[in-house]
């Protein structure tokens, strides 16, 4: 009379070469295990490491400051304005850096490049959208803090012009864009 399979199975599991076999390959499993978490545990130390950090938000500013990336991304299309740059992650530190990148390191408004800030143009600091965001010097920001109405539509009409001026940008940027 035959045996049945079950019966097959737990002659072949109950071999002591099989129980070493199993005992081993649960061995190994939990080393791998081990392995793998101290190898997660490394890529995110490595990952929040201000190198890692450094790096990726250059890269970011490298895609922004793209013209193809900034191809149909500009009024409605533009990203930036469903919920701003803060929805990517970005700091407020990077999105000021972007916008300096952007506006060529130079106050919009006199064209110094010395003491630079970057200026809300709806007085919402909680607007980081790129298009409610202006490179000023410390003058012209100051200077902006009176007769409001006349500064905010200034500046919006003024930054109505630069998303098109990206492909210019890429010329005189190549550093943000190589590699
Ligand atoms: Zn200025």
């Amino acid at each position: 009379m035959c045996a049945n399979i079950s019966e097959i199975q737990m002659e072949v599991q109950n071999r002591p070469e099989v129980k070493e076999a199993k005992s081993e390959a649960i061995e190994k499993y939990w080393e791998d295990l081990k392995a793998h978490k101290r190898h997660s545990r490394l890529m995110t130390e490595v990952m929040n490491g201000p190198e890692v950090k450094k790096r990726n938000s250059e890269a970011q500013i490298k895609v922004w400051a793209d013209p193809d990336y900034y191809a149909g991304r500009t009024g409605e299309n533009n990203p930036l304005w469903k919920g701003g740059p803060q929805t990517y992650g970005w700091g407020w530190g990077d999105i000021r850096y972007f916008i300096k990148v952007r506006d060529y390191f130079t106050c919009q408004e006199c064209g110094t490049k010395e003491n630079l800030r970057v200026h809300h143009i709806d007085y919402n600091v909680d607007n980081m959208a790129d298009t409610n965001l202006i490179t000023l010097c410390i003058s012209c920001n100051a200077r902006a803090n009176f007769d409001r109405e006349y500064w905010q539509d200034h500046f919006q009409e003024m930054i109505r012009g630069i998303p098109n001026s990206m492909e210019r940008r890429k010329v005189e940027i190549p550093f943000l864009l190589e590699g």
